[in-house]
């Protein structure tokens, strides 16, 4: 895709271009580079999420009392592509584009007040406690019991899948504080602090061999009430806003489009006829391209993107898996022979194939693929 910019934007791309030149550290990049999995570790994200504090640039889409920037989708479109094509960390999500937005929409005047700042300097790293054993695509059958007891709940139960949960000092976790009336009505909305005696985090591997995903204990664990978000038993409308900014505010095609240009140094150097494949993926990554820029361009600052969240959701997660593909055909059985960490940041079998594994997921994480598409039937069909 071409854009062509007006003198305003390519003054604003030349800052970013500045800015990455000046605080985009060679570690930082590599960090990046070796990470096959869905997020980089906090050391490696971290660093780069306190430089981008520094200048006033890490949270983009909360309005501008909270620190937002104030900037329009083509620029945040142009920033993530500038960051994108200097190989920067991805920033993690959990508390700048998940927890951040809740907060601010639902959250107490305290609460704003004390962990906003705190997702800003990076003090805090979230994770997300959704999913357990009996409840993924059926998110509303979550069982993980929350009991009032004087000024605090008593949770009991298990999460299961929870990104970066070893990492983090925080979660916002769903919880059931009612079990009367339709499922959705019994659920509430919660902040923990990680360090609560009778928490534990045991690691899940993935099959792409890294540990992302974790299983979260809760036995006995005690929660001041005075971190439920929103109303008790309200949890349901903070959890459908909070997976609008999970599925649609962030920005993919930048990263994808980096992804193909990696895919394409292999597949050049590869014997196999892959040109045919490979001009389909093109095409389907121009056309990815646009849609999500022209969303971007009618999404003000702050606002929740709505249903087409789905849409770019599921569109992003079948082209990140259609690249990883084309990474490993272009391999062949002679990449399957690849053992060891993943060390470069080109094209050889050491980053493409746990990148191929771990793209399985992301067609399941953030909503299963078969739920986006009910989703966008629903919104059709009432339209
Ligand atoms: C790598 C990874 C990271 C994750 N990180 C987190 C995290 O940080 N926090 C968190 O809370 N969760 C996380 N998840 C969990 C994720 O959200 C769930 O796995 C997902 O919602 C699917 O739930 P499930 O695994 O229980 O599968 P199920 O819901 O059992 O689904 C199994 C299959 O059945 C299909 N299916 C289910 N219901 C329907 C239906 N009504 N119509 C058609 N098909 C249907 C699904 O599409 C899927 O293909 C993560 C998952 C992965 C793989």
């Amino acid at each position: 895709m071409h854009l062509r910019l007006g003198a305003a934007e390519l003054a604003f791309r030349d800052e970013v271009r500045d800015f990455l030149a000046t605080h985009l550290s060679d570690a930082m990049r590599a960090g990046q580079a070796c990470t096959t999995s869905m997020y980089p570790e906090p050391d490696v994200c971290i660093p780069w999420q306190r430089a981008l504090q520094r200048k006033g640039w890490l949270v983009p889409l909360w309005p501008t009392e909270w620190g937002g920037t104030g900037w329009s989708g083509l620029q945040r479109f142009i920033f993530e592509t500038e960051c994108a094509l200097a190989g920067a960390p991805l920033v993690h999500p959990m508390g700048v584009r998940l927890a951040g937005p809740v907060i601010i929409r639902f959250g107490t005047e305290a609460q704003k007040r004390h962990y906003l700042p705190r997702i800003m300097s990076s003090e805090d790293y979230w994770c997300q406690g959704f999913s357990e054993p009996g409840a993924g695509s059926d998110l509303a059958a979550l069982a993980l019991r929350a009991r009032p007891d004087g000024d605090h709940y008593i949770l009991d139960g298990t999460k299961i899948w929870t990104t970066h949960a070893h990492h983090a000092n925080r979660m916002f976790a769903l919880v059931r504080t009612s079990s009367e009336g339709k499922p959705q009505q019994g659920i509430s909305f919660l902040l923990i602090d990680m360090h609560l005696p009778g928490i534990t985090v045991r690691p899940i591997r993935t099959i792409g061999g890294d540990h992302d995903v974790n299983e979260v204990h809760f036995d006995n664990v005690r929660v001041p009430r005075s971190d439920l978000v929103g109303t008790e038993n309200g949890g349901w409308e903070c959890a459908k806003y909070l997976l609008e900014f999970e599925r649609g505010a962030g920005i993919f095609s930048p990263r994808l489009r980096s992804q193909f240009k990696r895919v394409a140094e292999a597949v050049r150097q590869s014997q196999r006829q892959l040109k045919s494949r490979f001009g389909e993926v093109a095409a389907d990554l121009d056309t990815f391209e646009w849609l999500e820029l022209k969303t971007l361009c009618n999404l003000a600052p702050g606002v929740n993107p709505g249903s087409v969240s789905s849409i770019l959701k599921l569109e992003a997660s079948r082209l990140k898996q259609t690249i990883a593909e084309l990474g490993a055909m272009a391999h062949g059985v002679l990449g399957l022979r690849w053992r060891g960490e993943a060390t470069d940041s080109g094209s050889s079998p050491a980053t493409l194939l746990p990148e191929y594994f771990n793209s399985r997921a992301y067609t399941i994480f953030g909503g299963a693929q078969e739920i986006q598409l009910g989703i966008i039937a629903r919104g059709i069909l009432r339209a």
